[in-house]
């Protein structure tokens, strides 16, 4: 079983890349359960389709811990993928980590972790891995990390924030970051940034998937790409992904850029006479 932690800024395309990259391993015979770690509770609307989403915490709040059962909040959606979202606190209320720790421990405690899965993909928030969203690499539970960005200096900057999250939490020669993906803003020299960003940390752009409002028809149906069009370059997209991470052999302890390092690198790759 391979246990995989998604990191990257809010906003940047880290649940959609995933359930389509779940969708694309599902396609190819592979059993998932998808974890969503973000207060927000979206990270598995596309597989779920219009199916119940009760968090964890939901769950929590609602019933005595020992009337808890996993069907209570772990759902099965396109292709068999398991989803669980561990849904977070009011806004203002608590810290959005406990949610996480809190979910993980359940799902461990009440065997969701089955040993015919082939892969756990957890879906985490990470503008700065605070001790909460630390939770899925701070335990060794996943030991591969992949972090979704663009070329859009926030998001390089958080990307660069987490690589120091890694290296705080993660256990040592353990847990691994494998690489970028690349979720296209139409940056001007895009990969060639993230490729050099990548290189600068000491990791790899495992992939680049296109920006397509294909995305956006899909969502819009609570589809995935893979389900909504099946025969779209955007769907070959996310399946080359998939095939990238299942082979990926090239696993690092990043090393992050100071500050002033970074925001040269992204003068440098801006267009010329801009
Ligand atoms: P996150 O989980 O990182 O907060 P989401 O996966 O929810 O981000 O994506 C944010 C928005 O970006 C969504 O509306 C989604 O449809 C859109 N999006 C993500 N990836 C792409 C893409 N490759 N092309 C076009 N739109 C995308
Ligand atoms: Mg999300």
């Amino acid at each position: 079983m391979r246990q995989i932690a998604i990191y990257g800024k809010g906003g940047i395309g880290k649940s959609t890349t995933t359930q389509n990259l779940a969708a694309a391993l599902a396609e190819a015979g592979k059993k998932l359960m998808i974890v969503g770690c973000d207060p927000k509770a979206d990270s598995t609307r596309l597989i779920l389709g219009g199916m119940s989403q009760d968090t964890v915490l939901d769950t929590l709040r609602d019933k005595e811990e020992d009337e808890v059962e996993l069907s209570d909040f772990l759902h099965t959606g396109f292709l068999g993928i398991r989803a669980v979202e561990s849904g977070g606190p009011e806004p203002g209320v608590g810290c959005a980590g406990r949610g996480i720790v809190s979910a993980i421990n359940l799902l461990e405690s009440m065997g969701a972790y089955t040993p015919d899965l082939d892969y756990v993909l957890y879906d985490v928030l990470g503008d700065v891995v605070c001790g909460g969203f630390a939770m899925p690499i701070r335990e060794g539970k996943a030991k591969e990390i992949y972090i979704v960005c663009s070329g859009e200096m926030m998001s390089l900057y958080a990307a660069n924030n987490i690589c120091k999250g890694i290296r705080r939490y993660a256990v040592m020669g353990r847990t691994k970051l494998g690489g970028l993906i690349c979720n296209s803003r139409l940056v001007d020299n895009e990969r060639e940034l993230v490729e050099e960003f990548a290189r600068r940390i000491g990791t790899q752009l495992l992939y680049f998937i296109p920006r397509d409002n294909l995305v956006q028809h899909a969502e819009l149906r609570r589809q995935t790409v893979i389900e909504y069009a099946p025969e779209s370059n955007q769907a070959d997209h996310y399946r080359a992904l998939a095939r990238a991470m299942a082979e990926n052999e090239r696993f690092s302890v990043p090393e992050p850029m100071g500050r002033e390092e970074l925001e040269v690198l992204l003068m440098e790759y801006l267009p010329l006479g801009a």
